[in-house]
């Protein structure tokens, strides 16, 4: 049996994603944990774990002037459709911030004065919390290559996994329904969609896992929140019977889940007795069971 792929989505940020993913980790038997959300990393608060090894990693490639050789003859400014290039005092200058390093410019180039280089995107840590190893990473502010971090990070994780042994991986997603949350979805084996009763929780669950199906990857809801409003609770139990996604658990309202990741604590840990390790166990099992 291979190592077992489980990501926690939600769609909608502020649903709870991140505490629900630190409140099952140390439920997790052997598992690895996995921050997805590299533009805005935030499960390591939570899970304090020692950061064994950092590597700077180039997800992106750019386009780079080497000045020496170049003219400024403008032609690599005329055919570059991302507005990336300017000629300033008769050399080529390319904005890192817009290159899309699409390559166009090095072909129009009749100097040879231009080169496409690996650009650094961000770092990836290998780490270990108190609940087994975890890889996350971050990205630098302004790069939008999070899709590709993503990537790299589940990779550092399948290959952690498979050398210490792990039977599961738990992965943290990123919110929303774009290219960084395909990459976080892409082949695993149950996305876990954490959902609260509000108009922009439902919507977004339904987006979140429409995108899922699409994938073909299994689904179980977590609702959160509940008892913050009874208008939603009924219609996101329907669309979950209509399609046949199991509710896993269901977790009240309470001030202890805001307290304790204001206290950058774990809340299962923080208040066991909320809603308590039977729930936690229970949910852990279950998503076992769907794999
Ligand atoms: S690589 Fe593409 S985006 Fe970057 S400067 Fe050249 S033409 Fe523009
Ligand atoms: S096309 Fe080449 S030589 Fe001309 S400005 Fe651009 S980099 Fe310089």
């Amino acid at each position: 049996m291979g190592i077992k792929e489980f990501v926690v989505i939600s769609g909608k940020g502020g649903a709870g994603k991140t505490s629900v993913t630190a409140c099952l980790t140390p439920y997790f038997v052997n598992t690895l944990t996995a921050d997805c959300d590299v533009d805005a990393p935030d499960l390591d608060i939570l899970l304090k774990p020692v950061v064994g090894k950092t590597d700077k990693i180039s997800a992106a490639r750019k386009a780079v002037v080497l000045s020496d050789k170049c003219t400024g003859c403008g032609r690599c400014r005329n055919v570059c459709r991302f507005g990336a290039v300017r000629i300033e005092q008769g050399l080529a200058r390319v904005d890192p911030i817009k290159c899309e390093g699409c390559k166009v410019c090095t072909l129009v180039c009749p100097a040879d004065a231009l080169s496409i280089e690996d650009w650094p995107t961000g770092d990836l840590y290998e780490s270990l919390t108190p609940y087994g190893p975890m890889v996350h990473a971050r990205l630098i502010p302004g790069e939008e290559v999070s899709g590709r971090l993503v990537s790299l990070v589940r990779q550092r994780a399948k290959a952690i996994a498979a050398e210490e042994g792990c039977e599961a991986i738990l992965i943290d997603g990123p919110p929303g329904v774009a290219c960084n949350v395909i990459s976080s979805l892409t082949g695993t084996d149950l996305a876990l969609i954490v959902t609260e009763p509000t108009v922009a929780g439902f919507h977004d669950m339904r987006r979140v896992w429409e995108t899922a199906a699409k994938l073909r990857v299994k689904t179980a809801l977590v609702l959160n929140k509940t008892g913050l409003s009874d208008e939603f609770m009924q219609p996101i139990r329907d669309f979950a019977a209509e399609r046949d996604i199991p509710i896993l658990g269901e977790i009240p309202l309470s001030p202890e889940m805001r307290r304790a990741v204001n206290d950058r604590r774990i809340p299962s840990v923080a208040y066991p007795d909320f809603p308590g390790p039977r729930f936690w166990e229970g949910v852990v099992e279950k998503m076992m069971e769907l794999v």
